[in-house]
């Protein structure tokens, strides 16, 4: 569902781009909106949510997607926690769709699906592990790297129940944008992936952008 939002860029808070690769994680406080803007277009933005005062509450796709009755999100969908608790709602959307199913890229995925050769590769993984390396003062660790949404990314669910990767529907200066139900921490990992065309096959930046409540 396409609705564009009325916050104006230049009264952002925050606001941070992401080169193709990199990571952002920061944290966002209930109420406050945050943005994430495909700058380039047709770029995968692989997302993990954390409840900020216990990451042992995280974004869990089996009960968003159970609750909203698709496998899609969309402006309109209320991202839930394995605790079953709204963390997040999606208030405006110019993509139109963002995938839940397909995971994250990782070297051990990526030798299975492409190639033995393809393990020294960067994955989206990596740069999460990376994440919360870098930034012990969060206090995430390996076992909090669980369900995830990968914003702007394209997985076409077939009649029969098959997954694709299929070419992207965003495209430059496209948005999904949501607001805060609770304090919560945001990982995201700019896709590197090369071998399918979730970001195009040619890895852009993003914006990150918040606003106050
Ligand atoms: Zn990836």
């Amino acid at each position: 569902m396409i609705i564009e939002s009325s916050r104006r860029p230049e009264e952002a808070a925050l606001r941070e781009v992401v080169a193709a690769g990199d990571y952002y994680l920061g944290k966002v406080n209930a109420g406050q909106y945050f943005r994430i803007l495909d700058l380039e277009g047709n770029q995968a933005a692989d997302t993990l949510f954390f409840n900020a005062d216990n990451p042992g509450e995280r974004y869990s796709a089996t009960d968003t997607i159970r609750e909203q009755g698709n496998v899609y999100l969309t402006a309109g969908s209320v991202l839930r926690s394995n605790d079953n608790r709204p963390m997040l709602e999606i208030v405006a959307d110019t993509c139109g769709r963002h995938d839940t199913l397909g995971g994250a890229c990782a070297t051990e995925s990526n030798t299975v699906r492409y190639d033995l050769e393809k393990r020294c590769m960067h994955a989206c993984r990596d740069s999460w592990m990376l994440a919360i390396a870098e930034r012990p003062e969060f206090a995430l660790s390996k076992r909090d790297i669980t369900h995830n949404i990968n914003f702007f990314m394209n997985v076409p669910v077939t009649e029969a129940g098959g997954l694709t990767f299929a070419d992207g529907i965003s495209g430059a200066g496209k948005y999904v944008e949501l607001r805060a139900e609770m304090d919560v921490l945001v990982l995201i990992s700019n896709c590197p992936q090369l071998n399918n065309p979730c970001n195009a096959y040619n890895p852009t930046p993003i914006e990150f952008l918040v606003w106050e409540a």
